[in-house]
């Protein structure tokens, strides 16, 4: 006899769903990311104290007939690759892992309101932990809407675990502003408990963008960071890099007067992927040498080129962590990109030589 049995499918369930799912900025980051992908020139993110009484999404982008969308909220289906031949090849796409909708249904009451563009029937589909309790056609405009209410209602433990609104809606503004800030041409628009927290045009270059989340007195002091070849535009190169593993370094960072008391104004992205990279943020900071006082930080928006096939994207989904083989070589080749860039501006007091 044995003591060891096989969990039944609805606990499984949760407990994977636990691994994508932590909080309602863990939510919003999957829907917005789902929104960008499908083509959105536009997303609207509202949410009602802090998202722990609601999530909502709406983005104007492919839509989905009625198969799909009963397809996507099932466990490992995905639009976005067919296998890992193709991951192995580099994805165009933020998803690729067929997981989101799946776990957020399986700890919510998740409802999905969408119409293919071109196509004249919308439908409707809800799924209550893990269930979908309704499929119906459904008079919407095309592109796609998410509802994700009583987030955790069937995860008591989880649900209690929640910070006050002010604290998960602070996770889940850092979450918005990233991925507005990474999508200049997406019209990207944050409401917390009804009222409008920032909205960026879509039309926008990286300037434009950063004055409509971080407001005009940031956006005017920052300075243009652009090492090393530009995406798209090999021909042109900006300043040296040094040799290691990136490409190109290039995005916005701030006047050294230009300063907060948390790291979350440093916003990196890897191939446009936005992610938490502590070497890159401290490149940044040291770049700024005594500039700055030790427990002030800098803005900064930048963009980080790795030649594709040297970066690995299959990273835990929650965390957004990356590590580079060569961190040294990242450290040194971020701090080179943004000195270049303050000094060009006179904002350095000393050149200190480089060895
Ligand atoms: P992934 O993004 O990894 O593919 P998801 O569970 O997030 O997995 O989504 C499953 C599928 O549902 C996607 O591959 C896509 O085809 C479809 N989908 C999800 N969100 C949207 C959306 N906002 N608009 C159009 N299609 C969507
Ligand atoms: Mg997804």
């Amino acid at each position: 006899m044995t003591d060891i049995q096989q969990l039944d499918e609805r606990t499984v369930e949760r407990i994977a769903a636990g691994e994508v799912v932590e909080r309602p900025a863990s939510v919003v980051k999957e829907l917005v990311e789902n929104a960008i992908d499908a083509d959105a020139n536009r997303v609207t993110v509202a949410v009602e104290a802090g998202g722990t009484e609601g999530i909502r999404v709406t983005d104007d982008g492919v839509g989905m007939d009625r198969e799909s969308v009963q397809r996507a909220v099932e466990q490992h289906t995905t639009s976005k690759i067919r296998d890992i031949a193709d991951l192995e090849g580099g994805v165009g796409t933020l998803g690729f892992r067929g997981e989101a909708l799946h776990a957020i249904g399986a700890v919510s009451r998740l409802t999905v309101t969408t119409r293919p563009r071109g196509g004249d029937v919308g439908t409707e589909l809800v799924v209550e932990g893990g269930e979908v309790t309704a499929v119906e056609p459904a008079g919407c405009p095309e592109g796609t809407t998410i509802a994700v209410d009583d987030l955790f209602y069937n995860v008591p433990a989880r649900r209690k675990y929640l910070k006050q609104a002010s604290t998960e809606f602070a996770h889940v503004n850092t979450i918005v502003t990233s991925y507005a800030l990474a999508n200049p041409d997406v019209a990207v628009t944050l409401e917390h408990d009804g009222r409008e927290t920032f909205a960026t045009t879509g039309q926008g270059d990286l300037r434009e963008t950063v004055m409509s989340v971080y407001g005009r007195e940031v956006a005017q002091s920052m300075i243009a960071v652009r090492a090393g070849a530009s995406p798209g535009d090999p021909q042109s190169g900006g300043d040296d890099l040094p040799d290691g593993p990136l490409d190109g370094v290039s995005g916005l960072v701030s006047h050294p007067e230009t300063t907060r008391a948390g790291r979350e104004y440093l916003s990196t992205y890897v191939n446009g992927r936005y992610v938490r990279a502590k070497t890159a943020h401290d490149a940044v900071v040291d770049a700024y040498g005594t500039q700055i006082a030790p427990d002030r930080y800098p803005f900064a928006v930048l963009f980080l080129d790795v030649p594709a096939g040297d970066v690995d994207v299959n990273v835990h989904p929650r965390k957004m962590e990356v590590r580079f083989a060569d961190d040294e070589g990242v450290r040194e080749q971020v701090r080179t990109a943004v000195e270049d860039a303050l000094l060009r501006e006179g904002l350095l007091r000393s050149s200190a030589p480089r060895g």
